[in-house]
């Protein structure tokens, strides 16, 4: 036996680890990122503003600059706490920290991967209760899991990632007013929703909203936040690692983040671009469409792990999920710029007239 066979946790050793597959220089439409880079006349300031950090000093612990930066960007209401993570994945582990041992983390399926790898990687029970056929909440189903499994924490998607989605909002107040758990809203894709439940926070001690900038444009900041009540905010933050908020991070973003109206446009673009992409892959003959309020469509495909090969092949590439419980036969692709969804819409065409 190796070294580190004998040495490392046996269930840490079972896990497969987050895999992001190499992109080269590929049309990346796997992992819902931006198409928009930072805007030409933007750059020299950038590079003024970035030049007059200290690199030498740790960053600044609070972060408080950012944290109001984040708070106009997103209209976050003064009285609500606001904690920053290196992105929004750091602050589902930190949720998770605060659990006892023991305790049972509990999600929809599917839904992000990262509620349940972070359960395994803390030593914590998941449990992943299964949406309806056409992917909306089961509430009965829920609610028994819920009376069953006394989580302490249930994480829901809001818009569901990988199926693009919103639930029910009378569904998911039924579930926050049936529980003792902290009910998680991950609104990573608020910026192309309908919906939010950001302001419920008022009403809700037992939720909080986490967000991030990932999908907004800037996921190589990763910055995320998580958004509850101050005294909720003030016992996580004692989990928080001292200055997990990076200097060029804090920089970039406080420079960047202030460029509301270009952020908001940018949005704009995407859910236009959404509603001509959904249109175009409704007319493909065989492809089920599934709605979405994210920067991504999710659709099964006959002959999906083809069709992902043939895109790949071609030099775009999406997500298969094909082979996924409850996806088979189901491919994502990110929204991109008008350019990159014309040429993946002419490749999914050409796939089927083969
Ligand atoms: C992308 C994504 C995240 C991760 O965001 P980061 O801030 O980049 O860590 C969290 N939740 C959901 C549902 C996502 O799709």
């Amino acid at each position: 036996m190796s070294f580190i066979n004998n040495w490392l946790r046996s269930d840490i050793q079972a896990i497969n680890a987050y895999h992001v597959p190499p992109s080269g220089d590929m049309v990346k439409l796997d992992a819902m990122e931006s198409p928009f880079p930072l805007p030409d006349d933007l750059i020299g300031q950038y590079l003024a503003y970035l030049a007059d950090s200290e690199l030498n000093r740790y960053p600044n612990p609070g972060a408080e600059e950012l944290n109001q930066t984040l708070r106009q960007l997103m209209d976050i209401a003064d009285d609500f706490g606001v904690l920053l993570g290196n992105g929004s994945d750091e602050l589902i582990q930190l949720l998770a920290l605060a659990c006892e041992t023991n305790d049972t983390i509990l999600s929809v399926e599917p839904s992000f991967v990262m509620y349940d790898m972070i359960a395994k990687f803390t030593r914590l029970n998941y449990q992943g209760v299964a949406l309806t056929k056409d992917y909306q909440l089961d509430l009965a189903l829920m609610l028994q899991a819920i009376e069953k499994h006394n989580p302490k924490l249930i994480f829901i998607a809001y818009p569901n990632n990988p199926t693009g989605n919103t639930f029910d909002r009378v569904e998911i107040e039924t579930i926050i007013q049936s529980t003792d758990a902290m009910v998680v809203l991950d609104e990573a894709y608020y910026a192309y929703a309908g919906d939010s439940f950001i302001d419920d926070i008022a009403k809700y001690p037992n939720l909080v909203v986490l967000r991030t900038v990932s999908k907004i444009g800037f996921a190589g900041l990763r910055l995320g936040l998580l958004v509850g009540a101050q005294e909720t905010v003030a016992e996580l933050d004692k989990l928080r690692l001292p200055y997990n908020i990076n200097t060029l991070t804090q920089v970039s973003a406080n420079f960047l983040l202030t460029e509301k109206a270009e952020i908001n446009k940018n949005a704009a673009i995407i859910i236009e671009q959404r509603q001509l992409l959904l249109i175009e892959l409704e007319r493909v003959s065989g492809l089920t469409v599934y709605p979405s309020q994210a920067n991504f469509i999710l659709f099964k495909a006959p002959r999906a792990q083809e069709l992902f090969d043939y895109l790949k092949e071609n030099g775009v590439l999406i997500k298969n999920l094909s082979s996924a419980p409850k996806l088979t036969d189901c491919l994502r692709v990110t929204v991109g710029d008008n350019d990159q969804n014309q040429l993946f819409m002419q490749i999914v065409k050409q796939f089927y007239t083969l």
